[in-house]
């Protein structure tokens, strides 16, 4: 356990960011800086990509493992803490069935990590394994999936730069993806694309848009349906496409008869005539692209709303060819990979589902082990069921304490656990309720594959040695698996690539990739073997489901599960440049912190005016579920009965005030509308 001395150098990787998957390297004195990468190609970054190091270079790394003695961790040498998880986990699994324990997989981790994650919690003998695209995009995965056959970006970054009118539903690239937007949506609008921006904020997309649609949260079917009943009676749809590529246009034309775009419109809460003008520009374009965003796929009818972009999509043959298509754009680094890697909970490696035995089958093959076919629990179900069926949990590179939905809840259910493993790079808001906190690597100390948000998978490599004594995540996760499992042996790498090699057997979407196919570029599935490259544009011929024909899906609007009571605002949340999800990380870089230090609530002046909040004052936002104080922002870029804040900081806990509502089908929470009391703080 003796520390050896930390080293330096420049190798390029991976942004760990966000989605776009920028190439970066160390830059000395304690920096990054951006390389010519296959997204990046002109090496450009953005601030948190610049920032990247501040984060590795931490006085708050941990650097041993931690024991809880007597309600306090202790350090302790990595037997003891490893034999600790293995003996405690084990004990859970003998007296509580595998199903006792969840797994939290990391979106900020590499596809080689996460695979080996899931199969640790398959080969135990349970599909409780999920990440946090459950917050994010399991709607638009699960929406898509069942259309399309296939839940991720039906086209490239690249390729979009080729579109005549982006419809950008809940998304703020200019903020959320800055280097996608400004080196290929932007391009498009300076050839002449439009852009149609539907979100109730007013952001920096907005300023590059043609029309807005400040729709109120929640109503994003009501304006979908609206647009899609103006492209059929004016005729903008594509006949052709549908005649050929198309199901169930009759009903759906049936069920859009019954849409009034006068009602819709104002039941979001918006110009009919903006809505017309949207529908014109969108159906009129010879190439029209969806890009969606956590703005649509948060809501307790997520997977609806996906549903209802889909439908303007395929009534206008925008899908199979270039700079068209639908584009959920992915937040986390590796939101994609911990998904195609099977750490979800119904899925195997390649979204094989666990149900298909076949598929159960062949992954047996390979592990020795045969996964369980009942799917798992989701995250958010599971801490729903800590201290009742749910006794153990290992948390991985996530921070659900913060990241949950009514997070302060979840913070204490953690408490209920018999047992809680955290690993990770800092003392997390989740960590201060485990029993051991493993010290992990960060993205700078270690080697594998990532993939961004347009399938692409490119290689990962260090650049820092690791801190004290610290160790590679996958080292740690291999530990653990050959303490818990029966089958030690299924555990034994030499390394990520072998891991990776392992994958490409089991995950059909990445059977024909290596790593040295890879090398400094990248591979995009689908990738099957023997082919000579990925697939850069989906469905072209027939759909991921092997069908020629993909179906409309009429869907109606489902009211958010909170009601405003008299004088409450719907407070909705969302991203900024300067930051990354629960904020573990970039919250500790200071110079992210100096562009942005503290979070604010944006509320329209009118709004303001009543509750006579002025601008700067510290205002209480509560609800039943908990209350925070921030820094009140005027402002007209939120709608009134609207308030906006982000969700990156621990203070205030803004995920505190976000309900229990899942969506049906994919769980995801309903971050996107909570019923909120905005009031002035009195001054001590
Ligand atoms: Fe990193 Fe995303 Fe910024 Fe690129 S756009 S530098 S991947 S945070």
């Amino acid at each position: 356990n003796e520390p050896s001395e930390r080293t330096v150098e420049a190798e390029r990787t991976v942004c760990p960011f966000c989605g776009v998957g920028c190439t970066i390297e160390y830059a000395g004195n304690e920096t990054t800086t951006g390389v010519e990468g296959p997204v990046n190609t002109r090496g450009e970054i953005c601030p948190k990509g610049a920032a990247a190091f501040d984060v590795v270079t931490h006085d708050d790394r941990l650097t041993e493992p931690l024991v809880r003695h007597n309600g306090r961790f202790v350090t302790a040498p990595w037997e003891e803490a490893l034999n600790r998880v293995a003996e405690r986990l084990g004990r859970i699994r003998d007296d509580h069935g595998a199903d006792a324990i969840q797994f939290f997989a990391s979106s900020n981790c590499t596809n080689e990590e996460n695979y080996v994650f899931q199969k640790i919690a398959r080969v135990l003998g349970t599909n409780n394994v999920d990440n946090c695209a459950r917050l994010c995009h399991s709607s638009t995965v699960a929406a898509m999936g069942e259309r399309l056959g296939a839940g991720a970006m039906t086209n490239t970054l690249d390729d979009l730069s080729e579109t005549d009118c982006l419809f950008v539903n809940g998304a703020n690239p200019a903020e959320q993806h800055p280097v996608a937007f400004r080196s290929y949506l932007l391009p498009a609008i300076r050839d002449g694309a439009s852009l149609i921006h539907v979100d109730p904020r007013a952001n920096d997309t907005t300023e590059a848009a043609d029309v807005h649609l400040p729709l109120e949260p929640g109503t994003d079917i009501e304006v979908a349906n609206a647009i899609a009943n103006v492209l059929l009676e004016e005729e903008l749809v594509d006949d052709a496409f549908l005649a050929e590529r198309v199901t169930g246009v009759d009903a759906f034309r049936e069920h859009l008869a019954s849409v009034d775009v006068e009602a819709n419109a104002r039941a979001a809460g918006v110009d009919p005539e903006a809505i017309r003008e949207a529908a014109r520009l969108f159906g009129e374009a010879d190439r029209g692209a969806v890009i969606t965003g956590m703005g649509t796929s948060q809501h307790r009818c997520g997977t609806d709303n996906v549903h209802a972009l889909l439908n303007l999509a395929l009534l206008t043959g925008n899908i199979g060819r270039r700079g068209t298509g639908v584009n959920p754009l992915r937040g986390q680094n590796n939101v994609q990979g911990a998904s195609d890697v099977g750490a979800l909970p119904g899925v195997l490696p390649g979204y094989e589902p666990v149900t298909d035995p076949d598929a159960r089958a062949r992954v047996a093959d390979e592990w020795g082990v045969e996964p369980p076919a009942e799917p798992g629990l989701t995250e958010v179900t599971a801490t729903h069921r800590f201290g009742e069926d749910v006794h153990g949990a290992v948390v991985f590179g996530e921070n659900p304490a913060v990241t949950e939905p009514n997070a302060t809840a979840v913070a204490s259910a953690f408490d209920e656990l018999d047992f809680c493993v955290v690993i990770d790079l800092f003392e997390t808001e989740t960590a201060a309720h485990a029993d051991v906190v493993l010290p992990a690597s960060s993205w700078a100390e270690k080697a594998g594959t990532v993939t961004n948000t347009d399938r692409r998978v490119m290689r990962m490599r260090p650049n820092a040695t690791l801190p004290g004594n610290a160790r590679r995540d996958l080292d740690i996760l291999t530990a653990i698996g050959r303490r818990l499992t029966d089958v030690p042996e299924e555990f034994e790498y030499d390394g990520p690539e072998a891991v990776f090699e392992e994958l490409t057997r089991v995950a059909p979407i990445y059977a024909g990739m290596s790593y040295d196919g890879i090398g400094d570029g990248y591979q995009r599935w689908p990738f099957p073997v023997d082919a000579e490259a990925g697939t850069d544009v989906l469905h072209t011929e027939t759909f991921a489901t092997g069908e020629r024909t993909a179906p409309l899906s009429a869907v109606d609007p489902t009211p958010p599960a909170d009601t405003l009571d008299t004088g409450e605002l719907t407070l909705t949340t969302g991203r900024v440049l300067q930051h990354f999800n629960s904020g573990a990380l970039t919250r500790r870089s200071d110079r992210l912190m100096a562009m942005r230090g503290e979070d604010v609530l944006q509320i329209h002046p009118d709004d303001a005016d009543d509750r006579g909040i002025e601008d700067g004052d510290t205002v209480s936002v509560a609800n039943e579920r908990g209350e925070v104080t921030v820094t009140a922002d005027v402002t007209t870029a939120v709608r009134r009965g609207v308030v906006f804040c982000t969700f990156h900081y621990a203070e205030p806990l803004v995920n505190t005030l976000a309900g229990d509502a899942l969506d049906p089908v994919a769980e995801i929470p309903e971050y996107k509308h909570s019923a909120v009391r905005v009031e002035p703080v009195a001054p001590p």
